[in-house]
């Protein structure tokens, strides 16, 4: 949302206090999230934590057992789903398989009334922006799931609706495709200007597509950030573990002085971190990253001995699993000249960190 010259048509999206039941079951838990008009937002969580449930109320599938749902400001909840003009995605493509392509993304402008010379026009700019041109004349039982799932994409964009809402509309398909169309779908929401709100439980889609991630466990959102900050700040080790690998250290702290901590491990080894943690004394866990910690053959300054007890060649990166005297087990994704060669089992190497490699979590 940075390009300046990017039309927004969006709406904004105010989700306040949404609690969903099923029976005694608390599927949303009093759930708030404020989507900017135009804004590309993820809900990320695992299997259960609440996000399809989350969009089906947004689309009008389900109904609130309490809180509001407002669309440009306006409460949507006795707003029937098919007037909400929402675009919808989902993982199974849903086309109509006697229709060609071309019958399939115009279907919601003949369902709209749009005159025949209008959307002749819309179809074939829709298909453009999908690169499906070629395949107009096409049934969908002669195309690709990749080219399936853009054709279910188009008809979805085919009304320009300000809120499009998608779920898990890659996850039956292959990895290289899902990675080509999630750029595909980044380019759309660039030059389409809509609000998306996109389910995935793929982290790295999630870091991949969107302006914000709302990452959600049990029926609650437990962070919302850009993906520089949920990855590099996370508030828990729930965020911290489902976005990315991570090393969680158990250290004391030692002084805080304004968002920097010090701590020492259980083995004594006293180390910088930053911190937003409201806590200054006691105990904290803090994350480093797998491939923010350095190691070498020989000791450097502040590092830490770390015994190797596996250590896999990647090509571009090692990866390697390292006892820390007298603490935890760290995870190393480290580049292949770090140490010259594939460390073997037993090996001592020195491993180290600086204070902004490292963050304290809440
Ligand atoms: P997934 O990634 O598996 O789709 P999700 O995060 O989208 O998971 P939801 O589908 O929103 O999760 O489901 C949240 C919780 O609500 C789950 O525990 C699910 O079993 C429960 N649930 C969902 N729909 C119903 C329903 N119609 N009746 C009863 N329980 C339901």
């Amino acid at each position: 949302t940075s390009n300046q010259s990017r039309t927004v048509i969006g709406s904004s999206i105010a989700i306040n206090e949404v609690v969903k039941r099923y029976g005694s079951f608390v599927a949303a838990d009093h759930i708030s999230l404020d989507v900017q008009p135009g804004e590309f937002i993820t809900l990320l969580g695992p299997s259960g934590s609440g996000k399809t449930t989350l969009l089906n109320l947004v689309a009008g599938f389900q109904k609130l057992d309490g809180g509001a749902i407002l669309v440009d400001g306006q409460p949507i909840h006795n707003v029937p789903t098919h007037k909400r003009g929402f675009g919808m995605v989902f993982q199974s493509y849903a086309l109509f398989p006697n229709m060609t392509v071309t019958q399939n993304v115009a279907f919601p402008l003949r369902m709209a009334g749009v005159d025949r010379e209008t959307a002749d026009r819309r179809v074939a700019e829709t298909l453009e922006i999908m690169r499906l041109s070629e395949h107009a004349q096409k049934n969908p039982n002669q195309m690709s799931g990749g080219q399936q799932q853009r054709v279910a994409i188009a008809r979805s964009i085919v009304m320009r609706p300000k809120v499009v809402l998608m779920d898990e509309p890659l996850s039956a398909l292959d990895r290289r495709l899902r990675e080509s169309i999630q750029i595909e779908i980044r380019d759309l929401h660039q030059t389409l200007g809509s609000t998306i709100l996109f389910v995935t439980h793929d982290q790295g889609e999630a870091l991949t597509m969107s302006d914000r991630i709302a990452v959600m466990d049990a029926g609650k959102i437990v962070q919302v950030g850009d993906p520089v900050e949920i990855y590099r700040h996370p508030n828990n080790s729930f965020v911290a573990g489902f976005v990315g690998e991570s090393n969680l250290i158990d250290a004391e702290i030692v002084q805080k002085r304004g968002s920097t901590m010090t701590l020492k491990n259980r083995a004594g080894f006293v180390f910088n971190a930053e911190s937003r943690a409201a806590i200054d004394v006691g105990r904290a866990t803090v994350l480093v990253r797998p491939e923010r910690i350095a190691i070498s053959n020989e000791p450097t300054q502040n590092s830490i001995p770390v015994t190797v007890t596996s250590a896999l060649f990647l090509g571009e990166i090692l990866r390697i699993e390292a006892q820390m005297e007298g603490g935890e087990t760290l995870l190393i994704r480290a580049g292949d000249s770090a140490t010259r060669h594939l460390p073997d089992v037993g090996d001592v190497l020195h491993a180290s960190w600086g204070a902004e490699d490292c963050w304290v979590l809440q």
